[in-house]
């Protein structure tokens, strides 16, 4: 069974505000259904979605047992208001706010739940994220309140010192993980979170014209190689392609998600991959 263990309904891989607009006031249930028929043509059986603010994702969720896809949904995002996460999610001010949204959450049928703890890469310029992170503090409430809901905890988290917190406060999964360094990925692997390193969502502009890339080929490598570091410690990797990301398709990024990470992790990868996915569909 293929998987992809981080995608977006809502987006289509084109534009964000355009597809966001497109299901705004109700999920367009035709296009759901053939996203959803595209999926399991392609044999990918298992989908775990970023969530958005208007129920798409969670709408999708409903209809996925209809095409026989284990389709898993935080219902919405939440981020810190004014930092990254806006576009998509809810917003929180002060922690009570951010209890009572992981109870809405959990009202509404929330598998787990999608915290957002920093920015994103910026792919004009290396080594760079854009907005600020959450202090560690605050990453270590978020999971504690969620955990203590009985929630696992999927964080959007780039950058080492803010991955190695939500690892060390015990995050479950960690999406994307640009820039880590050799503390954080141990972080990771010891405290065992997963990583979905996204990586298709840098290998798909390469060449795509779009972003340098004199940008996109180190940054590429950078992740490449701490994949195969994360490995090498015992850590867990699963495949997750960011679908509906830009330059990032529908199916086609869960498949180009496996060949990445396939070339990457070389022999045994597909056994590696499938305990990710396992690991995923246990804990979200
Ligand atoms: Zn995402």
């Amino acid at each position: 069974m293929l998987a992809d263990c981080h995608m977006h309904m809502i987006l289509d891989g084109v534009y964000y505000r355009a597809a966001i607009d497109h299901q705004r006031e109700e999920p367009d249930e035709a296009l759901i259904r053939s996203r959803l028929a595209a999926y399991r043509g392609a044999g990918i059986a298992f989908l775990r979605d970023g969530g958005d603010a208007w129920g798409v994702g969670a709408y999708a969720a409903k209809l996925a047992p209809e095409y026989g896809i284990d389709y898993r949904t935080p219902v919405f995002p939440i981020h810190h208001r004014g930092r990254y996460g806006g576009f998509i999610g809810r917003g929180y001010d002060t922690l009570a706010e951010y209890a009572a949204l992981v109870a809405e959450a959990k009202a509404a049928g929330a598998n787990f739940i999608k915290i957002m703890i920093s920015g994103l890469m910026d792919f004009d310029r290396f080594g760079v994220i854009t907005s600020s992170p959450l202090p560690p503090e605050e990453i270590a409430e978020l999971i504690r309140i969620a955990h203590g809901e009985g929630f696992h905890v999927m964080a959007h988290a780039n950058g080492a010192e803010t991955v190695r917190a939500a690892a060390e406060a015990g995050v479950d999964s960690v999406e994307h993980g640009a820039y880590l360094d050799e503390e954080a990925l141990a972080a990771m692997a010891e405290n065992g979170a997963i990583w979905t390193p996204t990586i298709s969502t840098v290998g798909n502009l390469i060449g795509e014209g779009r972003y340098p890339d004199a940008v996109l080929k180190p940054l590429f490598e950078l992740q490449a190689e701490n994949i195969r570091r994360f490995s090498a410690m015992g850590g867990t990797v699963a495949p997750g392609s960011d679908a509906g990301a830009y330059a990032v398709p529908h199916v086609q990024g869960a498949l180009d998600e496996y060949r990445y990470l396939a070339e990457i992790l070389g022999e045994g990868a597909e056994a590696k991959l499938a305990a990710g996915v396992a690991e995923i569909a246990r804990r979200f």
